[in-house]
């Protein structure tokens, strides 16, 4: 695309619910990273987060969490996916970004508590997350 339309504010809603077994998730994966399929709704770049999926053929490890891409299903619910970083970092890595699937890449750091939820977008910077 050459030219960008004025950017529009960018914005993550995630159900409470949905936080919380992101959170659990994570916590039973841990010391191996966990995935997930994030599911929901985007209208006018606000992500609501409504749901999860565990991805079919998932692999993870202490530094790699992963799922091969053709194997998904076309779904226009997958708003992008969510994984855990067991060694407590926020920051999405060169290969998350390069694996970026979907609107939102979500990263948990361990210890996987209310302040560990990060969003990111394609370019790794940052979107706001609100609970709802
Ligand atoms: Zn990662």
């Amino acid at each position: 695309m050459l030219f960008k339309n004025k950017k529009f504010e960018r914005k993550v809603s995630l159900q409470k619910d949905v936080h919380d077994s992101i959170l659990s998730y994570c916590q039973m994966k841990h010391p191996n990273e966990g995935i997930l399929i994030l599911k929901g709704k985007s209208k006018n770049g606000e992500i609501d987060v409504r749901g999860l999926v565990i991805p079919p053929f998932s692999e993870s490890g202490p530094t790699f969490a992963g799922f091969p891409h053709s194997f998904l299903p076309f779904d226009t619910s997958y708003v992008g996916i969510v994984h855990s970083h067991p060694s407590g970092s926020a920051e999405p890595s060169v290969t998350d970004l390069h694996n970026f699937f979907g609107l939102v890449s979500m990263i948990v750091k361990s210890p996987y508590d209310d302040d560990s939820i990060f969003a990111w977008d394609r370019n790794g910077n940052p979107i706001p997350i609100s609970i709802v």
